[in-house]
């Protein structure tokens, strides 16, 4: 449980010496209480109380850190229960369960289906994330198999090994060795022996359990073994209890601190109709899955469940923004246009789009306007002459192209005599005021 700013103060040196930079020892203390301060700013505390204020003042919610290499994803380390409070911080991640019963065009086609996943939108690249084999036959030697098949088709994407079996967990969970896949299916039953294969093998322990009370106690039971990567399954199946257990865990982990139920929560989704399966899989989305086990993925299915991921997990008080950059739309060459537009994600993405519909290759001048879009970023003073044309001078394309012709937005054609004014040399052109436009204009540029 969570110290109070007064039990901290106990285990401190209480010399107020000021070294933390707070003028006592109790008011370093009461931000401590807080999560507003860090132990490390006192160079005095002793070692004792280093450990029971260490586990006291770690994350309510366990960071951890799911695969190896850049398809790697991090999960836990939520500090709200709601978005509009801090954002969230670790999307959901999205798992395609495969069963060593299917047959191995089935299997083929699945992990196809996670490999392959991947789309762009607004900037960021969103996929089906892991891959998870259940052992359906109860056969250690096929479920070995189709472990061996995964790693060898899908080397870089996280794994989840489901079974109560340490025999067939000791068999499959060896090609995913050291890279941080997770052991599920570890119950108050198998513990033992579960917990030592997933040590052995560097793993996550995957406890599954019947309710939260039991829940709580085979964390209690794993951490107790040296354990500390733990993710949780509750039993919820039903969407009712999904969004009743998950609420509970995250507020008993937040608001009570209480660290049994301290760990990312993973939620088994799958339905044999894929519409309401991609409902359910929402609502885990929304409310604090940060693993959801699919039974397919569809492109379409994915479509609506990356959008609702990205969505909850951007930060609601910040506009989505891309970075301040000259991108390269095709291959342009030192001769190709160049069009600037603000940092708004939706209008770069818009923009952009266009450009490489009209398959004309140009520089696309990208201008950091804190993520407000071209006419808005006008009005706050953000996309204005002087500063366009600081951003063009200091973005170094005068070095990249041969000639010296701006395309500006249409909606803000009132900035070409003052761009001109500030880039000397320059002419600047006045292009369409609706993305879709931009086809057509390059075109006939072009011609
Ligand atoms: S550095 Fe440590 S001993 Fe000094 S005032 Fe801060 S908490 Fe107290």
């Amino acid at each position: 449980m969570a110290l109070t700013g007064v039990e901290i103060f106990k285990l401190l040196p209480k010399t107020n010496c000021k070294k933390c930079g707070f003028p006592t020892c109790l008011a370093f203390a009461m931000k401590l209480a807080q999560r507003q301060a860090s132990l490390d700013a006192c160079p005095d505390v002793s070692e004792e109380a280093k450990k029971i204020l260490g586990e006291a003042s770690a994350p309510p919610i366990r960071p951890i850190t799911f695969g190896t290499g850049d398809k790697a994803v991090k999960m836990g380390e939520e500090t709200v229960l709601f978005r509009h409070e801090k954002k969230f911080v670790n999307p959901t991640v999205f798992a395609l369960e495969i069963k060593d019963t299917e047959a191995d065009d089935v299997i083929e086609a699945k992990i196809n289906d996670v490999v392959t996943s991947e789309i762009n939108r607004v900037g960021q690249l969103l996929r089906v994330d892991s891959i998870c084999i259940t052992n359906e036959s109860g056969d250690a030697g096929k479920f070995a198999a189709l472990a061996e098949k995964v790693a060898q088709k899908a080397p870089d994407v996280p794994v989840i090994v489901a079974t109560e079996s340490p025999e067939a967990a000791e068999a499959a969970i060896k090609p995913f060795s050291g890279k941080n896949a997770i052991l599920y299916g570890v119950t108050d039953a198998n513990a033992d022996k579960m917990v030592e294969i997933a040590k052995a093998n560097k793993a996550i322990v995957g406890a599954k359990a019947d309710g939260l009370e039991a829940l709580s106690a085979l964390t209690e039971k794993i951490k107790s073994t040296g354990v500390e990567d733990i993710v949780m399954d509750s039993g919820a199946r039903k969407a009712s209890e999904l969004l009743e257990h998950n609420t509970y865990i995250r507020r008993a982990a937040l608001k009570k601190s209480f660290k049994p139920l301290g760990y990312p929560v993973i939620n088994f989704v799958q339905r044999d109709d894929s519409m309401f399966e991609a409902l359910i899989a929402g609502l885990g989305v929304t409310k604090y899955a940060s693993i959801v086990v699919l039974s397919s993925a569809e492109k379409w299915k994915n479509l609506a469940l990356f959008t609702l991921r990205q969505n909850i997990y951007t930060d609601p008080q910040v506009p989505m923004q891309v970075e301040q950059k000259i991108y390269k739309i095709g291959e342009p060459t030192p001769d190709s246009p160049l069009i600037i537009t603000t940092n708004f994600s939706l209008t770069y993405f818009i923009v952009s789009g266009e450009v490489e519909n009209a398959k004309v290759p140009a520089y696309l001048a990208v201008m950091d306007c804190e993520g407000l879009s071209v006419l808005t970023a006008w009005a706050a003073g953000k996309f204005t002459g002087s500063k366009i044309a600081n951003f063009i001078k200091e973005s170094g394309i005068e070095n990249e192209i041969n000639h010296r012709e701006l395309i500006i937005p249409g909606y803000v054609a009132i900035l070409s005599g003052a761009i001109e004014e500030k880039l000397e040399g320059w002419k600047v052109t006045v292009g369409p005021r609706e993305a879709n436009a931009l086809p057509a204009f390059l075109r006939s540029r072009a011609a």
